[in-house]
């Protein structure tokens, strides 16, 4: 299982529309929690940093070109 794969198995929650988003985020703490951080949220205040998963709509959705997870932080 890839970094990706495995912090997403651990987020507790299906992360909705968040999963195919060019803005999601994930950190893997050491303690091995997974976390989805929204990066939209860093320039648009009006979302949330750590947005409550399953995200079912969300207006600053943008599919993301390939589908593979990325922005794993360890
Ligand atoms: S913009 Fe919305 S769908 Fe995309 S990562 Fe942030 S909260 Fe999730």
């Amino acid at each position: 299982m890839s970094d990706a794969a495995s912090a997403l198995a651990k987020l507790g929650a299906h992360p909705g529309l968040c999963l195919g988003c060019r803005h999601r985020l994930l950190n893997e703490t050491r303690r091995g929690t997974a976390y989805l951080r929204c990066g939209l949220a860093t320039t648009d205040e009006t979302l949330p940093r750590y947005p409550r998963l399953p995200v079912r709509e969300c207006r600053g959705f943008a599919a993301a070109e390939d589908q593979a997870p990325q922005g794993i932080d360890k």
